[in-house]
């Protein structure tokens, strides 16, 4: 599953804040990775080590003061910030502790949102939405809204609409946080199942035991990587 070319290379990337003022913060000091096709990969670290950041880059949303970063091949030095948006848009599905779901609209309709962005005709999308839910075991949900739905369904409806573009990219921010054990690890168990059907997942939590699900673990700490044994 996880061999040819790196859907992930990062080289050296830095992230300072505020740079050159007396509030500087160096986030990021020269981190280098890769992970490549059908990995699933924790990033661990204390709060305050630079894991959102190193989220934030790796999900295109920022940019690094340093380094090198290429996105399933695309340097994203070379993008102007519509550019950054559209490779994000094809590249990444994010999936975040508190879901973020359309509270006023059903599961299927917050998971063809990213297709109503991209324009598919509404057939389509539905067809593809039905599909997404499918994937996650919500078939009998479609119709029902977030607040009808217990912690662990709308955690699924999310990662059905993070699905919804076919991205290379997972990448889960503190996915199971919100959740109790035994939730938290049916979602752990679906990440697992996305992975043998081809999906890379980025999975960024605090918790070593949600890490030690991954096949293999970076530890950040205090702004620098590294592969924990
Ligand atoms: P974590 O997600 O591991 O808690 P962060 O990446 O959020 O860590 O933060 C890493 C460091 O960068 C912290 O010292 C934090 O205070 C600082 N930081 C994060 N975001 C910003 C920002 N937008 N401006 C200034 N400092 C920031
Ligand atoms: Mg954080």
């Amino acid at each position: 599953m996880s061999s040819g070319t790196p859907v992930i290379q990062a080289e050296g990337l830095r992230k300072v804040y505020s740079e050159g003022t007396p509030a500087e913060v160096v986030a990021l000091r020269g981190v280098s990775f890769d992970i490549r096709h059908g990995e699933f990969v924790a990033i661990i670290g204390p709060s305050g080590s630079g894991k959102s950041t190193l989220m934030n880059l790796i999900g295109c949303l920022d940019t690094p003061s340093a380094g090198r970063y290429l996105c399933d091949g695309v340097d994203v030095a070379s993008l102007d910030a519509a550019g950054l948006a559209r490779l994000r848009l094809e590249k990444i599905g994010f999936v975040f502790q508190g879901f973020h779901l359309l509270s006023r609209m059903s599961a299927l309709d917050n998971v063809m949102l990213p297709l109503t962005y991209a324009g598919v005709p509404p057939s389509e999308r539905r067809e593809r939405g039905l599909r997404a839910l499918h994937e996650v075991g919500l078939d009998d949900r479609a119709s029902h809204r977030p607040t009808e739905l217990s912690g662990g369904q709308q955690q699924r409806v999310a990662i059905a609409r993070a699905l919804i573009n076919h991205p290379p990219i997972l990448l889960a921010d503190e996915p199971t946080g919100a959740l109790d054990s035994r939730t938290g690890e049916e979602i752990l168990k679906l990440f697992k199942r996305l992975q043998s059907g081809g999906h890379t997942i980025v999975l960024i939590t605090h918790d070593p035991e949600v890490a030690a699900r991954a096949d293999r673990v970076l530890a950040m700490h205090d702004g620098e990587l590294k592969e924990a044994a």
